[in-house]
């Protein structure tokens, strides 16, 4: 039983600059499935090397639906150990990274080594051709791509590659996918920048093979439905028509946007910033990941500053780029996502960053300040020096710490804690950090699908957010995009891998995959020896009310009653008082864990 992986993975090794296969054990897939389980699983034993250490691999792993008909199931899961939070850290990007490495006949791509100067790598079908890139040092990502590519290619591989932020080394670098797309969060840039690898581009001319293609014809059109039926993703004020930017007046509306540094939740927007009138204002239009239905990018085909054909900002940092930065003027949020993008900079972290300077600092950024700050990240010139290690440390060597918006490094995205208190305990024991899709309660506790909850209580979370998590971590092994659960369950998808791999699979099986996954994450939390005062929320959530108005209180967190959900959801989740893993917890779950003697 091997889940529908092909039981391949290619090592590269960029020092000797050689490529060779594994066909690991079946049992690793049947624990794992592929994605974000497997690269937990294939990295834990290296995670005690630094970040920049040569030994330490950087992995791109698919899922076993990708490169078929299934929906939305082509994320490549990204991972390695994360700059930022010093621990393991995937990201999912989208695009055709994922299809392209199944169709060349592999589950995922581990590199390891360092070149000794930047260099690409072409893989075609397996075959692994490394070339000189030193002529492309300091290239932005969208150079790089023409560069390697050609400015309209009709037909392209699958194309990844690091800006000036990877290769300097900033901590909040991200890897471009493709045109439009990135593994944004962690760090992970700066670990291919590390290594010397500045592209990678890969294409696959096989087939996926599947099962039983009329179970999973049918699995896709149940999913289809359910997409199309579903006003969040594909409605008319959806995703498919105004992209992610849809969320940025969901959390307008109820009263929970971070607004300057989280100090408040409401930001007084005008006119210009609703997810209409940026889509009037760019004229753009939708595209996305390869066999998505959903489409929730936004392309603008009017010029800003010259160009056409850019991305508008996702919801995240169009959010954190306005409402956060205290800046009213669209243009000055796409410049500075705009920058991120070509940079290879992560825009939430590079926001919250931007925004402590500006609470420490008690001073407003100019016009185009913001995008000058931004290169100053990449070279470490002036301010540059101390923002380029993210909000945390830049707080922290500011005398600040307490400004730094982050959980265990990672800084917060666009949903302020105080208006859902699931989201809230969600991202205090995210063991990624600072994220809300480790367990996506939004769509419980704002969206109201597919169970309605009040969203400023604690009663029920732990459990909610347990079950979320697991369910996500079971779709990050699919590689199945998140967005997709907010209307289809992993009901649909058991189905579909069914068919593609032609073994029983079910919801039961494939969340008992999540709950493992996630319990291997705590494993790895405790050998770096991350303790549950890094399952926690900045002070200010706990002391500082929202923007509340007379009929929408948004009161501080209460935190006796946040500290009391924290231990039932230990307690759900089978860990002990301390939030940390227990070894018969881990062995019924096919993990070794050990309290005493962390696994290096
Ligand atoms: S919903 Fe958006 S991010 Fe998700 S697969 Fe579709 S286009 Fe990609």
């Amino acid at each position: 039983m091997r889940g529908g992986a092909l039981g391949r993975l290619l090592h590269v090794d960029l020092g000797s600059r050689t490529a060779r296969v594994e066909e690991p054990s079946d049992a690793l897939y049947r624990n794992f499935l592929g994605g974000r389980g497997l690269a937990g699983a294939l990295l834990r034993p290296h995670l005690s090397c630094p970040w920049d250490d040569p030994d330490l691999p950087l992995v791109i792993l698919t899922g076993p639906l990708a490169g078929t008909m299934a929906p939305a199931s082509g994320r490549a899961i990204i991972a390695s150990k994360s700059p930022l939070t010093s621990t393991f850290l995937d990201s999912a990007a989208g695009g055709s990274l994922a299809a392209s490495v199944k169709r060349a006949g592999f589950d995922g791509i581990v590199i390891r080594g360092a070149a000794d100067g930047l260099v690409g790598l072409r893989l075609e079908d397996g075959n692994a051709v490394f070339e000189d890139a030193r002529h492309l040092a300091g290239s932005t990502i969208g150079e790089t791509y023409i560069a390697v590519l050609g400015e309209n290619p009709a037909e392209h591989p699958a194309f990844a590659a690091v800006g000036s932020a990877g290769e300097q080394g900033a901590a909040f670098a991200s890897i471009g996918v493709d045109r439009h797309h990135m593994a944004g969060r962690g760090g992970l840039g700066a670990v291919m920048g590390a290594k010397n690898l500045k592209w990678l581009t890969v294409r696959g001319t096989g087939t996926v093979p599947v099962a039983d293609e009329e179970a999973l014809l049918k699995a896709r059109e149940a999913i289809l439905r359910l997409t199309a039926a579903s006003p969040v993703l594909r409605g008319q004020f959806g995703f498919s028509n105004y992209g992610t930017a849809a969320l940025f007046d969901l959390t307008h509306s109820r009263r929970m946007t971070p607004t300057d540094n989280f100090r408040r939740t409401w930001f007084d927007r005008g006119e210009g910033l609703s997810a209409p009138a940026l889509k009037k204002r760019y004229a753009s239009h939708s595209a996305g990941c390869e066999g998505c239905p959903v489409e929730c990018l936004q392309i603008a085909a009017t010029p800003l500053d010259g160009e056409t054909d850019w991305a508008l900002p996702e919801f995240e940092s169009l959010s954190h780029f306005t409402a956060l930065v205290g800046n009213h003027d669209p243009d000055e949020a796409a410049r500075a996502n705009r920058r991120c993008v070509a940079l290879g900079l992560d825009p939430v972290s590079a926001a919250v960053t931007l925004a402590t300077r500006r609470e420490i600092a008690g001073r407003d950024f100019a016009p185009g300040e913001m995008v000058v700050l931004l290169d100053d990240i990449v070279t470490g010139r002036g301010e540059g020096e101390l923002l380029r290690l993210g909000a945390y440390r830049c707080a922290e060597a500011m005398g600040q710490p307490e400004a730094a918006m982050t959980v265990k490094g990672l800084e917060l995205p666009a949903y302020d804690p105080r208006g859902a208190y699931g989201l809230a305990l969600g991202s205090a024991v995210a063991t990624r950090g600072g994220c809300h899709l480790r367990a996506n309660t939004i769509s419980h506790e704002i969206l109201r699908k597919p169970v309605a909850t009040d969203r400023f209580s604690f009663a029920g979370k732990a459990r909610m957010v347990k079950l979320a998590e697991d369910a996500i971590a079971a779709a990050d092994c699919l590689g199945v995009c998140t967005y997709m659960f907010l209307t289809a369950g992993l009901e649909e998808y058991a189905a579909a891998l069914a068919a593609v791999s032609g073994e029983p699979w079910g919801q039961g099986e494939l969340l008992r995959v999540g709950e493992r996954v996630v319990y291997q994450e705590r494993c790895m939390l405790l050998e770096a020896s991350c303790g549950p005062e890094q399952d926690d929320l900045p002070e200010r959530f706990f002391i500082e009310p929202g923007s509340e108005t007379e009929t929408q209180p948004m009161p501080a967190i209460d935190r006796e009653a946040f500290l009391e959900a924290r231990s039932a959801y230990y307690a759900v989740r089978g860990l002990d008082g301390r939030g940390n893993p227990i070894p018969d917890r881990a062995a019924a779950l096919g993990l070794e864990c050990s309290t005493s003697t962390p696994l290096v």
